[in-house]
């Protein structure tokens, strides 16, 4: 059975690209196939794994609007892990799907064809690297995934967006996919040598009684230079403590994956 987590938060900069490449590492390293999919036009996921998107001809924009086999464009990496990469050209898709009948659900119907083609073959593992927005493309991620994780930085502020946030996956329950789990809060560019990060982070997770997943990861100098190297920080810097920090993330996120899976509340399957 394929966990499908949608690595969301509107805001820029909290990480989300790197803990896709990392928990995707670190996932493929324990033995589980794993399928990456760069959400955001600026392809940072894309060309961090070493693929320039420039290059390419197909991508996921192919998929969402054209209605391309995605098996037509998925790309082997070096880090062991499968990527539906993104160019430029997935701007034009927002607006493209602003009109479509059906947008909410472009992602999911492409992974359902995905895992038709691949039969015993498909992934343990899709994960979704949002862009830094609550429009379209965020929505339909969270339309095809069964859980969202919510990267934060544990700084003042950090949590203006937290609420809004959880309002999208409010409604996506509600109307697109009544499934969808909220799997926490994850700690990211963490510096627990402040009293600060450890104060935020409880705040947040009170005040919207979201679980918090373990453990954080630290700031570390490290993920700076992995993109530029076309591999995630586990495969550069094995022993780095932020890369080890995914990988027990990643061992955590397996367990949740075997719990058996809530049944939506009332309160949310009928509007
Ligand atoms: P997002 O996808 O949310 O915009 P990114 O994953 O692109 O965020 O990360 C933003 C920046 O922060 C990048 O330059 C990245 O290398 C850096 N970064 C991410 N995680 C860490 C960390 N644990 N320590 C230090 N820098 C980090
Ligand atoms: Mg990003």
């Amino acid at each position: 059975m394929t966990t499908t987590l949608a690595i969301a938060n509107q805001k820029g900069g909290v990480a989300k690209t790197t803990t896709v490449a990392s928990l995707g590492a670190a996932l493929a390293e324990l033995g589980h196939r794993v399928l990456l999919v760069d959400l955001d036009p600026q392809a940072c996921l894309t060309f961090s794994l070493g693929i320039d998107p420039e290059d390419l001809e197909l991508s996921v924009h192919h998929v969402l609007t054209k209605g391309l086999d995605p098996t037509e464009v998925v790309i082997e990496t070096d880090d062991g892990v499968d990527l539906l990469p993104a160019t430029i050209e997935l701007a034009r898709a927002e607006a493209d799907l602003l009109t479509r009948t059906g947008r909410e659900h472009v992602i999911k119907s492409a992974l359902e064809a995905l895992e038709e083609d691949l039969g015993d073959e498909g992934y343990d593992w899709v994960l979704l690297d949002c862009p830094p927005s609550l429009g379209v493309l965020t929505v339909a991620a969270l339309t095809a995934a069964t859980g969202v994780l919510v990267p934060l930085q544990c700084e003042t502020l950090s949590h203006r967006g937290v609420g809004q946030l959880l309002d999208t996956v409010h409604d996506v329950r509600r109307f697109t996919n009544r499934k969808l789990e909220v799997w926490g809060v994850l700690p990211t560019l963490y510096d627990g040598r402040t009293n600060h990060a450890r104060t935020v982070l409880e705040t947040i997770s009170d005040t919207y009684d979201l679980e918090v997943v373990e453990p954080p990861i630290p700031k570390t100098i490290k993920f700076a230079e992995a993109p530029a190297a076309g591999r995630s920080i586990l495969a550069t810097n094995r022993a780095n403590k932020g890369a080890q920090a995914y990988r027990e993330v990643a061992a955590n996120l397996v367990t949740r994956s075997q719990r058996p899976r809530s049944r939506p509340s009332r309160k949310t399957a009928s509007p």
